[in-house]
């Protein structure tokens, strides 16, 4: 039996609305064509209740006549009182926010809390953030991360569900080794071919499964905390909104989201906000290079931190220069 609502008319769209708006909190994650990309498309957007009960899968092209009848529905994922459990929410967020022009509020992102478990709860040390950075094909040796201090200061690595599935041993088994082939050797245009394979939308709506197994492994072990919720709030609001105001970029673009973390998101900016001519957002004096006389800042490198090494990792050459800073 599917273990999900296929919703592309109306009909299906009340029947997912009574069940959704009862939920405490909604686990949410997109499908498309290179999404968050310039050339992207969303094609489904899973939504599912708490512990992955109920798992609705919209089709998001076939739903474009129906689009008043999403009204409650947008109305359910802008109310920030509605948790939103999600996987790196950036692009879902950009993809969701231009097609209904609805931005998600209350995301609560795992993979942010993910990372920010490391050091609270399983008390990481420094060698395991730089270890953390020279690992998963990010082309960084680890003498390199070692050997520039200043550079990969508070800079961390994430990483992808399905690698966080195995670490915390919820799964050995993760995605569809068959689709992710086929996204491998086709790319991910497969999303808009209709009408979808039961497949593919099992292997959507099983994305859903997992994150609520992620969500639940979470709070049992305290990388979730009633306390910490708030900050993780702020956190995935940042991290969103980053990604956002960068917009889209096309697809593998150097300064593109990547598996570094972008700095001024765990921690708030402080003090004056400066553009990385990489990434073009706003950030603090911190997340650059500087060039210092005595204890006083006389220059930043052009791009941030995390622009910079991202040009080590994806090994382009990148202009860098110094600009003045004026305090
Ligand atoms: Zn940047």
């Amino acid at each position: 039996m599917d273990r999900y609502t296929y919703c592309n008319e109306a009909g299906t769209i009340a029947y997912a609305l009574c069940i959704l708006a009862n939920s405490p909190y909604l686990i949410i994650d997109c499908e498309g064509k290179n999404i968050g990309a310039v050339d992207g498309v969303l094609s489904l957007m899973c939504i599912g209740t708490a512990r992955a009960e109920h798992i609705f899968v919209f089709d998001v092209i076939a739903l474009k006549p129906f689009h008043s009848h999403l009204m409650p529905l947008l109305a359910l994922l802008r109310n920030p009182n509605v948790h939103k459990i999600m996987w790196d929410c950036r692009k879902d967020f950009l993809e969701i926010a231009q097609m209904y022009e609805t931005k998600l509020q209350g995301v609560v992102d795992l993979q942010l809390a993910e990372v920010e478990s490391r050091r609270t709860v399983r008390g990481e040390k420094e060698f395991r953030r730089e270890g953390r950075l020279a690992s998963g094909g990010r082309r960084l040796p680890l003498r390199v991360v070692k050997g520039d201090k200043d550079l990969f200061r508070d800079v961390h690595a994430v990483q992808g569900m399905d690698s966080c599935l195995r670490e915390t041993g919820l799964s050995t088994e993760g995605k569809d080794p068959e689709i992710v082939a086929m996204h491998k050797a086709n790319g991910s245009a497969l999303w808009l071919e209709r009408p979808l394979s039961s497949k593919l939308l099992h292997y959507a709506a099983h994305d859903i499964e997992m994150l609520g197994d992620l969500y639940e492994h979470f709070v049992r072990t305290g990388w979730i905390t009633s306390s910490g919720i708030h900050l993780l709030l702020e956190q995935s609001a940042r991290y969103a909104d980053a990604a956002y105001n960068q917009g889209r970029v096309p697809e593998g673009d150097v300064f593109g989201s990547s598996a570094v973390l972008p700095l001024d998101i765990l921690k708030e900016p402080l003090g004056i906000m400066m553009m990385c001519e990489g990434c073009r957002r706003m950030q603090s004096l911190l997340c650059f290079t500087t060039l210092k006389q005595g204890r006083q800042v006389k220059a930043r490198k052009s791009i941030c931190r995390v622009c910079q090494i991202n040009t080590m990792v994806r090994n382009v050459d990148h202009p860098v220069y110094w600009v003045k800073v004026s305090l």
